[in-house]
Formats: C-alpha cells, structure tokens, sequence
C-alpha cells in the first residue's frame, strides 16, 4: 500500500516536472496574454475586481499613502480596451473605491492604481478556469475597520476563510454573545451572488437576482412572526463561499437553515419546485445528483481562494447528527406539503444530495428550488411578484408547521 503510494507520488511528481517543462518551451511560441474581460463587483461587504484572461497572470501589489491607494502591476500585458473601459464599471458609491485608473506601466506591464475611500485590507488570488469563466485574477477589497454591523459576523468568518483557517468552529469569531432567547431563529440563503450568477433563463433571468427577491419576500413575512428572529446570509449582490454561509448560520446560532435557489438543469421541458435535504451517502435522484454537483461547484465559479481550506466537507459529515438530519427531513416534508398548494412539485417527496451547504452539523437545512429557471415558463413565473409571495408565504408556512413538529 505504501509502495504503491509512493509510486502514485513519484508519477505526480514527475507529471509535474514535465508540465512545468512544457510550459517553459511553450512560452517562446505561445499567443500573448490578454485580458478578455474586466468587471468590479461592489458591495457592502467588500468590493472584487476581476480580470480575466486567456492564460494566468502573474502580478505583485502594493499600497501608497497620500492619497491611500493600492497599486496592482500585471505582467506580460498590453493595454486594450476591455482593460480601458474598466474604469466605467466603477460606481460612484462604491464603498471602498474612489477612483479606478489602467495605464501601461512599461513595455511588458500594466498598472492599476486603485483610490481608496477607506482603510482597504485587499486579497488577491488567480482561480482556474471553470464553466464559462477563463483564468482570473481576483482582487477582494475588504475593509481594514469595519463598522459594526448588528452583530453580523460576515466579515470576521470571510477574514478566518481567505486565511485558511475557517474550522467548523470558528474560533476568532464572536458568535452571538446575547443569551439565546426563546426566538426560532432562522438563516434565510439566498443562493449564489456576485460573480456567481447562478443560472441563467432563457431570458437572461439570473438566478441570484431572483432568489435575493425571494428570500427578502421570506424575511418581511418572518419579521412579523413574534417566535421567530430571521437573518440572512446576504441582503446584496455579493459572492460568498459555501462554507462561510453554514459558518455565519453557526455563529449566530441558528435553529434552521433554508437556501433557496432557481436553477437549471439540462433539458428545458423539465419543471417543478423540489425541497432537498442533505444525504450523508448517495443522491435520491440523478437529477438531485446533478443539482448537487452544479451547486457545488458555486465557488469555483464565484471564485475563492483556496490557500489551504481546512474545512472539509468529510470531517463535517462525520460530525452531522442524526438529530439535525431527521429534523432536516422534517423541515423540507413540512415546506414541500404547503410548496405543493402554489406550484407543480417535480418529485411527490423530499429529495436528498451531498450539497456542501446543507452541512451544519447541528442545524436542520433543507435547500428549495422553488423552480427551474431554465424552464421558459418557470422563468417568467420566477419574475413575478404573486409567484415570489406566493412561493415566500409556503415557506413561512412550512417553516411554521415544522416549529410545531420538530423534535429536540
Ligand atoms: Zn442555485
């Protein structure tokens, strides 16, 4: 056993040696590197900058003062205009950027000077190609003092995860220090966010701009519920990671976690609402293996740093109780009986997959899709607001019954 690891190693190793070689008798030969698509992502939470290009960059960064500003060289690049017209994505009340300039440094080297508005702590990190997207260079802007939020832990859990050291107990992060009322508290996960689109109708509907609308419809209708408290992982355009939206549930403590989403799937034809709830072994369906995969794959897409993440998703399966996955079980049955009275269900019962953020090892999760996006039909319905309220008061109703249900 051990030979033959060692010697899987040694092939590695080698394989490694002889892409490494590859790519430098490449270089003499290969097409110049160029930047093929620019964006800015502002938030609250932080503001990203993408490049992407046809092969990865290499760039170093620093920071001046008077004015603050952060300064990101790019190498073996040529000013073109998808780079000029970067510039104009910037919105003028973007928290963290006040100016946004691309100059051709020298010969072989762009500059981007990027004028802040604030104390910045910027994090930057190349990802792979995935889906659609090509190699990216990915500038995060955090802030250095943030301000207080209503005990929102957000930032500090982003901070533990892009250092690597978000564990399934966040240890830097204050969770909710105010003692735990009697209130149901439910995590509201709107899907996907910034980079990540999610799917995408035929329409052009995007999948995390109708989610966002839902789970805002969701919350207003909680708020008034007096046994309940409703948080949401995020209120905005912005990409999280899938581990720090279970994390920021766990740090504040949450009694139930539902993350709502539209997807897609391969063939148009195919619709219907479906509730899944985590399987620790295989998928209930080749369809909700399919939905799994996708939506894990959301932060390859979203783009995430991956500089050591420690938090894995076979320690935390080992951890999940039976009692969060029988609780789980009974929170999707109770939100799929009342989903059942405002739209064609796609399967009669609670479906099950590995989704990486239904892995709260103490929390009840379930995941609605509350249609196929990909459905032209669905699509249009998706947009409405009698759907979206519709589809909101199920869930609050299956929420409500499930409340009354629940063993502890
Ligand atoms: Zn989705």
């Amino acid at each position: 056993m051990r030979e033959e690891l060692n010697l899987t190693r040694r092939l590695l190793i080698k394989g490694i040696v002889a892409t490494c070689l590859l790519s430098i008798t490449r270089v003499g030969f290969a097409a110049p590197t160029q930047i093929l698509a620019a964006r800015v992502w502002p938030s609250s939470t932080y503001t990203r900058i993408t490049l992407e290009s046809n092969v990865k960059l290499t760039y170093k960064h620093f920071t001046m003062n008077n004015p603050d500003r952060i300064v990101v060289d790019v190498d073996n690049v040529s000013l073109n205009p998808v780079l000029k017209k970067l510039q104009s994505q910037l919105f003028k009340d973007d928290p963290y950027i006040k100016t946004l300039r691309v100059a051709q440094y020298d010969p072989q080297t762009i500059r981007l000077v990027i004028g802040l508005k604030q104390g910045v702590k910027p994090h930057l990190f190349t990802s792979q190609p995935i889906a659609e997207f090509k190699n990216r260079l990915v500038i995060d802007l955090y802030p250095s003092n943030p301000k207080a939020v209503d005990d929102d832990p957000l930032l500090a859990l982003l901070e533990e995860y892009n250092k690597g050291s978000l564990t399934e107990k966040p240890t830097n992060v204050a969770t909710s220090t105010t003692k735990k009322s009697n209130k149901v508290v439910v995590m509201l996960d709107p899907g996907h966010g910034g980079e990540d689109p999610g799917a995408i109708g035929y329409k052009k509907t995007r999948e995390k701009d109708v989610v966002l609308q839902i789970a805002r419809r969701v919350r207003n209708l909680l708020k008034s519920e007096s046994q309940i408290k409703v948080y949401m992982t995020r209120n905005e355009d912005v990409f999280l990671p899938l581990k720090v939206r279970v994390a920021k549930a766990r740090a504040q403590r949450a009694d139930l976690f539902i993350s709502i989403h539209a997807d897609a799937f391969a063939s148009r034809s195919v619709n219907g609402s479906s509730v899944f709830s985590l399987s620790t072994r295989g998928a209930s369906s080749s369809a909700a293996s399919y939905l799994a995969q996708t939506q894990n794959e959301a932060d390859e897409i979203g783009g995430v740093s991956r500089s050591g993440d420690k938090y894995l998703d076979n320690t935390i399966l080992d951890l999940v109780q039976k009692t969060t996955l029988s609780n789980g079980v009974l929170l999707g049955t109770s939100i799929l009986n009342r989903m059942k009275k405002v739209n064609k269900m796609h399967k009669p019962s609670i479906e099950k997959a590995g989704f990486a953020v239904l892995k709260a090892p103490d929390i009840p999760s379930v995941l609605v899709e509350t249609a196929f996006i990909s459905n032209p039909a669905e699509e249009q319905k998706l947009k409405t607001a009698d759907f979206q309220n519709k589809v909101s008061k199920a869930i609050v109703e299956g929420i409500k019954d499930y409340i009354k249900k629940r063993k502890n």
